[in-house]
């Protein structure tokens, strides 16, 4: 269901990161600055989201929520306990309309009801309830010590160890390689 995105890091390389979550990949995507950036992300979510909804409240919104995830999300893999503050922010969030599913094949034109931001934000709230109600145990952090970065494992066998495999895993494997010569040649 994740989708992952593209990301930019401090130095300048972009890297495909999947959070295992739609709601933290949200939380992991770059700040929005303006009510169109958050509606251009949200729009490669849910299709049927005019990117031009967005407003200067829901911008002010989204900020809440993505802030409320990111605690929570680093709370869980932290094994921390939630601040009942973050998770009543949450729920609030999680109780209003969201997006809801439309089978395609029907006889009405699709997106009859026009779909609005807040409801996408109200799905993004209620993954996170669901990723950090069930099975919390599987939202952790990358293992590179410089990273960190928090993510849901949705791997079969539980056992994801980096943020991604092309960046942490792959500098860890070059470190361990070298670590090996290292001790070779000693
Ligand atoms: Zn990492």
């Amino acid at each position: 269901m994740s989708a992952g995105q593209w990301l930019i890091a401090p130095e300048g390389v972009s890297w495909f990161f999947d959070a295992g979550a739609p709601s933290l990949d949200f939380a992991a995507a770059p700040e929005p600055v303006h009510a169109r950036d958050l509606g251009e992300w949200l729009a490669t979510r849910f299709e049927r989201l005019d990117a031009a909804d967005a407003s200067e409240r829901d911008l002010a919104d989204a900020m809440t929520l993505r802030a409320t995830i990111e605690r929570l999300s680093t709370a869980a893999a932290d094994r921390e306990t939630l601040d009942p503050d973050d998770v009543d922010t949450l729920n609030l969030f999680g109780a209003t309309p969201d997006v809801p599913p439309a089978l395609a094949g029907g006889r009405r034109q699709a997106g009859a009801g026009r779909l609005r931001t807040g409801q996408a934000l109200s799905s993004l709230a209620r993954d996170a309830i669901a990723i950090l109600a069930v099975e919390p145990e599987r939202i952790r952090r990358c293992d590179a010590d410089d990273c960190r970065r928090v993510f849901r494992d949705e791997s079969r066998t539980a056992n994801r160890r980096w943020c991604s495999m092309q960046r942490c895993g792959n500098r860890a494997k070059v470190r361990a390689h070298r670590a090996r010569l290292a001790a070779a040649s000693a």
